[in-house]
């Protein structure tokens, strides 16, 4: 799928007031600084479409991006595990975040960001869960691949698989990308457009 078009709509405090959900939807969501705002900048060919973080962590906003015009919406959720919130910030967030992804009707796919040189953490593995025992449609997207030798990437995908496979019967989707060397954009992009094709609204 070719980006055409890609462009801010609007920040919201919660799935409540994301914009009508009249069309397919893809999240993304990480911890701070795995590289999401990076990842959807490269993903829609832009330099500043999502805000690459100076204060991670800050913002408890999801921001919604219209991409080729109405073809679908881009959800960007705000980065969690962030060590300096108060648990009251940490609540807050949480609530807005598993509220979105239970309640958000057009949602096709969540993307959920891991660093991909980091052995599995348990903050990911157990929020990874929660999708699985709620029913959020997801993929696997590891980030930052360019930073370390390919076997040792392999090792910690690999073993974060074997984490997973703990709890899951079958795994999700998985891609390894890099917004630096671009590996991984185009088969996120066809996915995508693949997985619209199927498009229904969930039923609840
Ligand atoms: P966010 O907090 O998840 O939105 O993360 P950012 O996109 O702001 O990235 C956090 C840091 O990781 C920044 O310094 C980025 O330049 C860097 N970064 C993001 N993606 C990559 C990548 O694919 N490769 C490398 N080497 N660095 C990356």
């Amino acid at each position: 799928m070719q980006i055409k078009s890609a462009e801010f709509v609007i920040s919201s405090p919660g799935v409540q007031k994301c914009p009508d959900a009249d069309r397919p939807e893809y999240a993304f969501i990480g911890r701070s600084n795995v590289g999401k705002s990076s990842l959807i900048n490269k993903l829609a060919n832009q330099k500043k479409l999502a805000k690459t973080s100076s204060t991670p962590g800050k913002t408890i906003l999801i921001n919604h991006f219209a991409i080729n015009g109405e073809k679908m919406y881009w959800a960007d959720l705000p980065g969690f595990g962030y060590a300096k919130r108060s648990k009251k910030m940490i609540k807050q967030l949480q609530t807005m975040i598993y509220g979105y992804l239970k309640h958000r009707s057009n949602l096709l796919t969540t993307f959920v960001l891991i660093d991909s040189r980091q052995e599995p953490q348990a903050i990911d593995l157990k929020f990874l869960d929660w999708c699985g025992a709620n029913q959020i449609p997801i993929a696997i997207v590891f980030t930052k691949t360019d930073k370390l030798k390919p076997t040792i990437i392999n090792q910690n995908v690999d073993a974060f698989q074997e984490a997973m496979l703990e709890n899951w019967q079958e795994l999700p989707p998985i891609f390894l990308t890099s917004a630096i060397k671009d590996y991984g954009l185009e088969e996120i992009l066809d996915f995508m457009d693949y997985t619209n094709t199927f498009y229904q609204p969930r039923a609840f």
